[in-house]
């Protein structure tokens, strides 16, 4: 057997460990020392949550870093707070798992409004500053006990689920309360996205009022990173889409907009009229047929007038008290990430049909 680190023994909180359980303990503590990136592999059953966490924690103590640990599934988050828990009778340790924001929503109005995370994010917002999210507390209607509430996230680890129930009794957004709580927090146990997704990794850092440098990482079967990566890297657009884009601003009498969707749309279909499954395409040949047959001569100005006028047509479903869906904000929200890629040869452009 392998005599564990002082430090790291300080942290395990069972009397005796599993067959190589020692020695998975030692190497990662040995590399998280010297701030070294370790890839490490273990049997189902040797207790890598419980062997990565109480060789990481007292470095993070030590040198004031947060730890984030990465997973994929909420039965995995949980395990994090239980294994945190046992640490407890040791060491008083805080932790929570993270759920997104369409998990942790109480708004069923915007839950069901928001077909994927970002929206749910544009929707929240929009009720927010509207004063029509009962749940939502801004700084000055925060009670004491709210602020309590808050105070105890950074005292001893919580499920998800354990604060949700909480908060849906009190009539609290659990999502904010758990992001006030997030800077204080020593443990997050959260999905890959938080970290991978660039746009989501800036939002987060900005709550943790920290950056990547300040965390121990730590992923949970990262053998599962570049499917992942290549999932929040990908964004789809359809003929079907383009077509309800063209009838929204139809409606909204937005003529520039419906003129541009419909050669977009034509163009596409042209594009595709002979494609068996799907093929690879040009995008710079599709920026300049924008630009000299659709008379578009600067494409992202006009992507994001077609931004703001999404934005519009959102905030006026909102204000009628409608789902805040707009076809034409989600082209445009396609059509300006894509042009973003241009010239990245990591990326690929590919039709389908
Ligand atoms: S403030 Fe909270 S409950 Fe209200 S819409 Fe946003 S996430 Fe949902």
């Amino acid at each position: 057997m392998i005599k564990l680190p002082e430090a790291a023994q300080e942290y395990f909180p069972y009397t005796s460990v599993r067959p190589h359980q020692d020695q998975f303990i030692k190497t990662v503590y040995d590399a998280v020392k010297a701030q070294r990136s370790i890839l490490i592999e273990g049997s189902n059953g040797l207790g890598k949550t419980i062997s990565a966490l109480s060789a990481c924690l007292p470095i993070a103590v030590e040198k004031d870093l947060k730890i984030l640990y990465v997973a994929r599934t909420h039965r995995q988050h949980e395990r994090v707070i239980e294994e945190l828990r046992a640490v407890c009778k040791k060491h008083a340790v805080s932790g929570v798992s993270l759920r997104g924001r369409n998990q942790m929503c109480l708004n069923t109005f915007a839950a069901k409004s928001a077909s994927d995370a970002r929206s749910l994010m544009e929707v929240c917002e929009l009720l927010k500053a509207k004063g029509r999210c009962a749940y939502h507390r801004a700084p000055e209607e925060q009670t004491y006990e709210y602020l309590q509430l808050q105070n105890q996230l950074t005292t001893r680890p919580y499920k998800a689920s354990e604060i949700q129930r909480v908060c849906r009794k009190k009539r609290i957004c659990s999502y904010e309360l758990v992001k006030a709580s997030l800077p204080d927090v020593a443990v997050i146990a959260l999905s890959y996205l938080y970290v991978f997704d660039p746009v989501i990794r800036t939002a987060f850092f900005k709550n943790l009022d920290s950056q990547l440098q300040k965390t121990i990482l730590i992923v949970d079967e990262a053998h599962n990173l570049p499917e992942t990566a290549i999932d929040i890297a990908s964004s789809s657009l359809s003929l079907f889409v383009l077509k309800q884009a063209e009838l929204e601003a139809a409606k909204y009498e937005n003529r520039d907009v419906a003129a541009f969707v419909n050669f977009f749309r034509k163009e596409i279909e042209k594009m595709t009229e002979k494609i068996r499954h799907e093929e690879i395409i040009s995008p710079e040949a599709l920026i300049e047929i924008i630009q000299k047959e659709g008379s578009i001569s600067n494409p992202r100005d006009f992507f994001e007038h077609m931004h703001e006028v999404g934005s519009a047509v959102r905030r006026s479903l909102l204000a009628e008290g409608k789902n805040p869906r707009s076809y034409i904000h989600g082209v445009s929200e396609f059509l300006l990430r894509w042009l973003e890629t241009l010239g990245d040869d990591s990326y690929i452009n590919v039709a389908s049909r």
